[in-house]
């Protein structure tokens, strides 16, 4: 065999045995093995591992066989392409910041609403695949003197009922706050995100809403100097309650919905890891 053939051949082999670009990403990815840890915090017993998938993807791999895709290696999608279905890693790219609000700029920049991307098979899988599961998961809790219907499952009503527990202190001594807290709505209301296709947290019982007439929303107020005035005056004691105990809230969106919490461990488990220095 002519030399160049035989040079030609080895050259082939080598890129043959060589990784895809994301498995050799994978090795050394330490953005992807956080994620990977606090899913597995957040979601105990259902988070599996990461494992590579078709084309150099990796995929999460649930406990109940469901496969998720956390990275096909796209880099070129757009914001809208990422709301509307986004890959675990993209769903929890956006950094969640604890804490009060910026005093400076209360209303996050465009583009910043860190917990919209939701990958609505991971919530299936967690909570329950379609509204009779749901349903099944759902319990009555204690919540500051009222009472709340809650998933059951992956400890998202016992947060809730901590949140309550912790709220009906703070309304002791402020009872004035209580009319930024009732009326509180929670259970399940099987319905898509407004103007979208994408089932809403509500449908699977892991979201509340506070005080719905009162606090902003983006799509019914457009007004955005009211809304950052809302977001700097919205009691940070609330929004503690319900940070510390797994909850992110809506009013850190640059899409702002104040009266909206949902149960998202993962994204605070994360934040704190962060801001530890631990990666
Ligand atoms: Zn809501």
């Amino acid at each position: 065999m002519p030399r160049f053939f035989l040079l030609l051949l080895a050259a082939c082999c080598l890129a043959a045995s060589l990784p895809s670009p994301i498995l050799a990403l994978s090795l050394d990815d330490r953005e992807a093995r956080l994620d990977l840890d606090c899913l597995r915090e957040a979601y105990p017993g259902l988070v599996e591992d990461l494992e590579p998938g078709d084309e150099g993807a990796l995929v999460l791999r649930l406990s109940d066989g469901t496969r998720i895709l956390y990275d096909d290696g796209a880099r070129d999608r757009t914001q809208a392409q990422m709301l509307e279905a986004p890959s675990m890693r993209e769903a929890m790219a956006l950094p969640y910041r604890p804490g009060p609000a910026d005093p400076a700029a209360p209303l996050p920049a465009s583009g910043d609403s860190p917990g919209r991307r939701r990958v609505q098979a991971f919530f299936q899988a967690a909570y329950g695949k379609d509204k009779r599961e749901v349903g099944a998961a759902l319990t009555a809790i204690p919540f500051a003197g009222t009472s709340l219907s809650f998933n059951a499952r992956h400890g998202a009503a016992a947060a809730l009922q901590r949140a309550g527990a912790r709220l009906a202190r703070i309304l002791e001594e402020k009872p004035e706050l209580r009319r930024e807290v009732f009326p509180a709505m929670a259970g399940m209301y099987w319905r898509p995100v407004a103007g979208t296709d994408r089932l809403s947290l509500h449908a699977f019982g892991v979201a509340v809403d506070l005080a719905p007439r009162r606090h902003v929303y983006w799509r019914w107020n457009g007004n955005k100097a009211e809304a950052a005035r809302q977001i700097a005056a919205f009691p940070p004691e609330i929004v503690a309650a319900f940070e510390d105990n797994g909850f992110i809230w809506g009013g850190k969106w640059a899409k702002y919905d104040l009266m909206h919490f949902e149960y998202r461990p993962e994204l605070l488990c994360k934040a704190r890891r962060l801001r530890n220095g631990v990666r």
